[in-house]
């Protein structure tokens, strides 16, 4: 993984391989899969359920090791990373939001948010970050609640802001509007994007939803592990117009398999 652009991207994944089980039982979660993103870029991965959008999320996070292939985050090889640097290297580099939120029931909303400056280094040097963040988010006047004193669009506002804490230089969602109805997942959506511009943020997000997806700059279309499409979401004006090309990509193959 040594060409420039490679090392220029904040993430670059070449020929990534993963699978579970064996022999019989086994699944190919992902199949040579490459992809890079660009800085400032959002990247949507779009795919039905069981076809590898978790295990690849995992895969660059380096929460998962790979069996072939390779994963660099801001030009840093994941795996040249022992267990402790990887930990350290995530906590700094790369902001995870899950579809369930996973946050701290016994810890307030502005100390869920700066968990991941409590747990390294840089507390002092970021603290008036959080009051921009909670402006942002729209979270100023909920900072001293608990996340079950909050609705399920605030506690995922809550888990972008601390994705975005520590600066990384990309976050990582998967499937982020899955419990929102879809009034909330539709806000939030809106949130992440403004977000990107303004802050010039760079994000994945993997997701099964064409109206997650149409957010994004860039949508690859994921079946049985591999990336089958490349979409540019300029292409299309609607979330149905982006969600038929989908269906139609996931046709096409199955046909071709059979
Ligand atoms: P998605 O997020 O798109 O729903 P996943 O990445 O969770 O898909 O799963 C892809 C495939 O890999 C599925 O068939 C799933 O059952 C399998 N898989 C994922 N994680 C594991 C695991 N830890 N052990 C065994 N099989 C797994
Ligand atoms: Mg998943």
């Amino acid at each position: 993984m040594k060409s420039s652009v490679t090392d220029s991207s904040p993430v670059a994944v070449e020929n990534l391989s993963k699978s579970f089980g064996r022999e019989h039982t086994m699944v190919q979660a992902i199949a040579e899969v490459s992809l890079q993103v660009q800085a400032g870029e959002h990247l949507a991965v779009i795919g039905p359920s069981g076809s590898g959008k978790s295990t690849l999320l995992h895969l660059i996070a380096g929460l998962t090791s790979p069996d072939a292939g390779h994963v660099a985050v801001g030009g840093v090889d994941l795996a040249s990373m022992n267990d402790r640097r990887l930990t350290l290297f995530r906590r700094q580099h790369i902001g995870m939001i899950f579809q369930s939120y996973n946050l701290i029931p016994t810890l307030t909303v502005e100390d869920n948010i700066l968990l991941p400056l409590l747990l390294g280094k840089g507390r002092s040097r970021r603290d008036g970050h959080i009051d921009v963040l909670l402006d942002t988010l729209g979270l100023t006047d909920r900072r001293r609640h608990r996340p079950d004193e909050l609705s399920g669009g605030e506690q995922q506002r809550v888990a972008i802001a601390r994705a975005l804490i520590a600066d990384p230089t990309v976050i990582l969602a998967d499937e982020p509007t899955g419990n929102l109805d879809s009034l909330n997942g539709q806000k939030l959506c809106e949130m992440i994007s403004k977000l990107r511009k303004e802050q010039k943020r760079t994000i994945i997000t993997v997701t099964h939803d064409p109206s997650v997806a149409i957010w994004a700059d860039r949508v690859l279309v994921l079946r049985d592990g591999w990336i089958v499409e490349t979409l540019s979401t300029d292409s299309y004006s609607t979330s149905k117009e982006l969600g038929e090309r989908f269906l139609e990509v996931l046709s096409r193959d199955a046909e071709t398999v059979a």
